[in-house]
Formats: C-alpha cells, structure tokens, sequence
C-alpha cells in the first residue's frame, strides 16, 4: 500500500514538474490552483448567502462559484460511488487531484474502447478474406463452449442417410494444389473417372487457380483439409480449428463460387497431436453438417523412403475389400510427382479387377478412425 501511495505521489509529483518544465504549464498551473480555489469555495459558499442579499451583481459570482463549491462537494459525498470504479491508486490520491483526476476518469473509457475493437479487424485478417470480415469480426467475443457464435454461416446440411458403394474405388488426393496435380488430373480425366481433392488453403492462389477450376469442370469434389498444416497450431482448440477451417473455406467459395461440403483432418481424425481436442472438433463439425472422411488405404507417399513401387503396391490393399460392399477410400497425395506418376497404373490395376471409381460426396458413408 504504501509503495503504491508513495508511487502515486511521486507520479503526480513528477507530472506536475514535468508540465512546469514542459508544454503543459497551463494546466500544472490550474492543477495548483484548485486547491485554493476550493478552500476559496468553502468560505465563498458560507458568506455567499449573505452576499445574496447585496445584489444581482454578486448573485452572478456567487452563482458560478456556488456551482463550483456544489462539484466538489458532491464529489465528496459521493465518494463511495465514484471510488468504487476507481482503481486501488486512486483511493490513495489526495483531494487536491480528484478534480484532476476527473478528465482522466473520463477519458479512460475511449481510450480503451478502440482498443477493445483493434482485435475485431485482426481476427477477420485471420481469415484472409474481405467478403467474410464480418463473420470473421464476431470471433472476438466467442462465449466458451458456444462455439456457434464463431462463423455462424459456416455450415451445410448433411445427408440422414450414406451409402457404401460396393467394388467402387474413392480415390483422394491431400495437401494440394501442387506439384503433381496436373499430372493426376491428366490421368483421372484420361481414365474418364472423378476423385476427391482435400485443399490446403496456403496452396490455393490465383497461381494453382487454373488447377481449382480443372477440379470442379471435370467433376472432381473439393474438400477442407487445412490452411496451414501444422497440427500443433489447428488442433489447439476448437476455435483455432474453426479459424484454420473457416480460412480455406472461404477461398474455396471465392475461386469455385461453391462452398465445400466434406473435410478432411490433417493427419487423419485421431492424431497424437488432437487428443484433447478432437472430440470436441468432430462434434462442432458435424454439428454444422460437414462431413469427414479418413481412409482405409493409405499409399504411403508421405512416409519416409516411399517409392514409386511401394506407393503403387500400397494402393493395391484395396482389392481386399472386394465383394465386401465397402467403401474403398486410398490416400494419396497430388503435391507427390511420384504418387501422381502412379495414378494410371493404379486405376488401371483396378479397373481391371472390375471396379469403379467415384468422387466424394456427404452421402457416401465415411471411414473413420
Ligand atoms: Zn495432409
């Protein structure tokens, strides 16, 4: 306490000797004032009704110092109320600066308000995105658990019923666009098949937008997988995972025109990385009609030391699912120029076995984790 009485004085000391040296000698010199003029005031306020009876002249004084006299006394019988928003500092601080302190008092309030505001236009700059900014405005006041009140727009509808389609093959490609997508699109509308496209928003500009485009006029589906990929980041909460979703959503809808509908969890729906959140991630999601799909056939082109051949006979472990009615969905990846080189070998080899290829959409029944 009484460092922070001895911190308060030499503060106002220090103000007021820094205006006598600096810009602000007016003010220090009505600051010193003051005091005077309320003493002033108090003797003014017992003689003033005597002085009432002299004349309209001196009823004019009288009237503005009155009104004077009347503030500072209200403000000390008022005290309690005003020092109750006050902070600790200010109970401390002598009655020679409450007048002071008031314009403070005052100017608090607006001062902080455009700081209360400054993160409203940062959070939407998370985004990226002009035409989202107000959805992306109401993330700042998020309720905890509420997480409706984040991009409240972002939702679809699912289907009630999914189908598995039996001896048919969903091919998908994560992590793009990039370097082999145009191969993989060559192959795919060569073989006259459709496949499935899990976006990573870092990687859809107006460069890859020529790629996008392909996508959707040769019948491909697009899916979120991510905007930034980094696992740590998008699966910290489920707001900063709305935030990295609600980014590649949007650009999607800008470069398509259409909003995507099914995603895809960066390092598949239960990951070392969202044990704590991705119960709680999964439910808002499906809360919100979208629909995710993980993968019972990985080619194994993100693992270390894959090669053509090992991505190749990994991608034949679907033909086990054969005749079972199951959904076949292999994991590959577009921004692999080796996995894009293998595409037509493994539709061939499929093909060959009698089974169909088909893209994503919310009625094909997922395969989870
Ligand atoms: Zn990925």
């Amino acid at each position: 306490m009484e460092t922070c009485l001895f911190g308060t004085k030499t503060e106002v000391s220090k103000e007021v000797m820094g205006a006598e040296k600096g810009e602000n000698k007016g003010k220090a010199a009505k600051r010193q004032k003051k005091p005077a003029e309320k003493k002033k005031a108090g003797n003014m306020a017992v003689v003033l009704g005597l002085v009432l009876l002299f004349g309209l002249g001196l009823i004019f004084i009288v009237y503005g110092l009155g009104l004077e006299h009347v503030r500072i006394g209200s403000a000390g019988m008022n005290t309690p109320k005003q020092e109750e928003p006050a902070k600790p500092a200010d109970h401390l601080v002598t009655e020679s600066s409450v007048s002071a302190e008031k314009p403070q008092e005052e100017k608090k309030p607006e001062e902080e308000k455009p700081e209360e505001k400054k993160p409203e236009p940062a959070a939407s700059d998370v985004t990226g995105q002009v035409k989202n900014a107000g959805a992306g405005a109401q993330t700042v006041d998020p309720v905890a658990g509420n997480y409706a009140e984040l991009y409240p727009d972002m939702k679809t509808v699912s289907p009630q019923e999914r189908q598995s389609f039996g001896n048919t093959v969903f091919l998908t490609f994560d992590d793009g666009p990039g370097a082999g997508t145009e191969q993989v699109l060559d192959t795919l509308k060569a073989h006259g098949i459709k496949a499935t496209f899990f976006l990573v928003g870092n990687c859809i500009s107006d460069t890859s937008a020529p790629l996008i485009r392909r996508m959707v006029d040769e019948g491909h589906t697009i899916g979120v997988h991510t905007t930034c990929h980094q696992y740590k980041t998008i699966y910290a909460s489920v707001e900063a995972y709305l935030d990295d979703f609600h980014t590649t959503y949007q650009k999607i809808y800008d470069y398509t025109g259409a909003y995507p509908t099914i995603f895809r969890f960066p390092g598949g729906s239960k990951n070392s990385y969202n044990k704590g959140t991705y119960a709680a991630i999964r439910d808002e999601m499906t809360a919100r009609g979208f629909t995710y799909y993980d993968w019972n056939v990985s080619t194994g082109d993100a693992t270390k030391g894959y090669t053509a051949e090992s991505i190749y006979a990994n991608a034949m472990n679907g033909l086990k699912y054969k005749d079972t009615g199951k959904n076949i969905i292999i994991l590959a990846h577009d921004i692999n120029q080796v996995s894009a080189s293998q595409v037509d070998a493994i539709v061939t080899a499929y093909e060959n076995e009698g089974f169909s290829f088909a893209a994503l959409s919310p009625i094909v029944k997922p395969v989870t984790f």
